[in-house]
């Protein structure tokens, strides 16, 4: 399939990136990695008049630390997340996860900042992204403002985000390093999105669990964060019990869909299944707390 006719403007700032999408209404798409909007247009499941390609914009693939906080800019790709140095030593659930990040091919092009536009309830970032009490900054001609993820993802493949606006680049929160993590998912081929996937990072202090964690992805419409496991967690003795009962918990919060994949039953039952592993091993991971 080939794509519908669109016009081409290639940005050399974020200034002529927003004054081209402001200009062009609602019915512009920002170009980044390509690797999800492309296969869109030419199904013709999205047809936009113009397309503004953020990919010459300087300044853009940083990824820094301050404080606590983690930023990657919007054009940071599948493979820089995935090999950073600094990313594995102060944020190895993030490290691990990349590595289920699609193909090669893909993740030398595919960006960050992207899937988290693209939304899809199945991909890696996101769940990511909404476990690390991410924050979005976004830029428009109208100002600038900060989505936290908790907010941005709506639906499958709708965000909160205008059509005129940017996604400049993102923070997310680093874990203490004491805390421990475990990601867990499942996939037919290694590289392609998992029937489901489960994200935990948790801290230990005298046999308790404090500052649990939880995301999920691929069970339903959107990645989601787990706010009752967390609470069924914290504060109690990690054991066989309150792993049931988060496990419990999980199992009634998420709202799966059958497709050809898989059941919706299937789906429910294997989220429940890695999150007993992702659970035992932050867990396993978690240094005892002195503080
Ligand atoms: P693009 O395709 O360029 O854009 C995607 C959407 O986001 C578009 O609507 C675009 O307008 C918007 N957008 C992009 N950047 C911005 C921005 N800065 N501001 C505003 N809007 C923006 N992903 C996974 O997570 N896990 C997988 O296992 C996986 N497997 C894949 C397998 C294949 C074969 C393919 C082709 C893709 C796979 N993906 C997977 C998707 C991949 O991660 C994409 O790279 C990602 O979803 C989109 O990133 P992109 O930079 O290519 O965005």
């Amino acid at each position: 399939m080939k794509p519908a006719r669109f016009d081409f403007v290639r940005a050399e700032s974020v200034g002529q990136a927003i004054e081209a999408l402001a200009q062009a209404g609602s019915d512009a798409k920002v170009l980044a990695g390509g690797q999800s909007l492309l296969p869109m247009m030419n199904f013709r499941l999205v047809k936009p008049s113009v397309l503004v390609d953020i990919n010459q914009i300087c300044g853009l693939d940083a990824v820094s630390e301050e404080g606590t906080k983690l930023s990657l800019g919007a054009l940071v790709r599948h493979r820089v997340t995935a090999e950073h140095s600094l990313i594995a030593r102060r944020v190895p659930v993030l490290h691990q996860a990349m590595k289920h990040v699609a193909h090669l091919t893909v993740r030398n092009r595919g960006t960050f900042c992207g899937s988290l536009c693209h939304a899809d309830p199945s991909a890696e970032i996101p769940m990511l992204t909404l476990l690390l009490d991410g924050v979005l900054n976004v830029v428009s001609r109208r100002g600038s403002r900060s989505l936290p993820a908790k907010d941005f993802f709506l639906r499958a493949l709708v965000t909160a985000l205008a059509p005129d606006e940017l996604v400049k680049g993102v923070e997310l929160t680093i874990p203490d390093p004491d805390a421990g993590w475990g990601f867990e998912e499942f996939a037919r081929r290694h590289g392609d999105y998992a029937l489901g996937g489960v994200a935990v990072i948790l801290s230990r202090r005298a046999g308790r669990v404090e500052h649990a964690r939880m995301a999920v992805m691929g069970v339903s419409e959107t990645p989601l964060r787990v706010y009752a496991v967390e609470e069924s967690l914290n504060g109690r003795p990690f054991s066989d019990a309150s792993v049931d009962d988060a496990v419990e918990i999980l199992r009634g919060s998420v709202t799966p869909m059958s497709d050809m994949n898989a059941s919706a039953e299937y789906r429910r039952h294997l989220v429940g299944a890695l999150a007993r592993r992702a659970l035992a091993a932050a867990w396993s991971r978690a240094k005892e707390s002195v503080l």
